[in-house]
C-alpha cells in the first residue's frame, strides 16, 4: 500500500491472491456470466467489500432487481470508492467501474437507474465479498 492508501501489487501477486474467476474479472476485465454469480439474489443487510483489497463498495440497501443477471446498486458506499473510466471495448461505449482502492475492475455504470441519481451500477458478484451485518 502506498502513501495514499492505494494497494499496489504486481499481477502475479494478484493471479497467487486471487481464485482464476475473480482474477479473470477484476485484473482482466472479464465479465461473469449473467445470472451466475453467488450475489445477485442477495437481500440480506450488510456490506459488499472488494474481493481483492476489502475496501467497502456498495451497501446493501442500494441493491435491486435490475433483471440484468448481475448485481445492481444505484450508488457506492460513498463516491471516492470506486473510479469511473471511459471503456470503448467490444464495440460498446460504456463507463467501467473500478475499485478506487486497488485498481480491480468491478463492472460497468449505466444512466437508467432507478434512483434519484438514475444510475445502475452493475457490478459482478466474483469482484465482490458480502459482509452480513450481525444482529
Ligand atoms: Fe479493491
Amino acid at each position: 500500500m502506498d502513501t495514499e492508501g492505494r494497494i499496489v501489487r504486481t499481477e502475479e501477486e494478484w493471479r497467487r491472491e486471487l481464485d482464476p474467476d475473480a482474477y479473470a474479472v477484476l485484473r482482466e476485465a472479464a465479465t461473469e456470466r449473467p445470472f451466475t454469480g453467488a450475489y445477485l439474489d442477495e437481500k440480506g443487510p450488510g456490506t459488499f467489500r472488494c474481493r481483492g483489497c476489502g475496501a467497502a463498495l456498495f451497501a446493501s440497501d442500494t441493491k435491486f432487481e435490475s433483471g440484468s443477471g448481475w448485481p445492481s446498486f444505484t450508488d457506492p458506499m460513498v463516491a471516492e470508492a470506486v473510479e469511473l473510466r471511459p471503456d470503448s471495448s467490444h464495440g460498446m461505449v460504456r463507463t467501467e467501474v473500478l475499485c478506487a482502492r486497488c485498481g480491480g475492475h468491478l463492472g460497468h455504470v449505466f444512466d437508467d437507474g432507478p434512483g434519484p441519481g438514475g444510475q445502475r451500477y452493475c457490478i459482478n458478484s466474483v469482484a465482490l465479498d458480502f459482509e452480513r451485518t450481525q444482529d
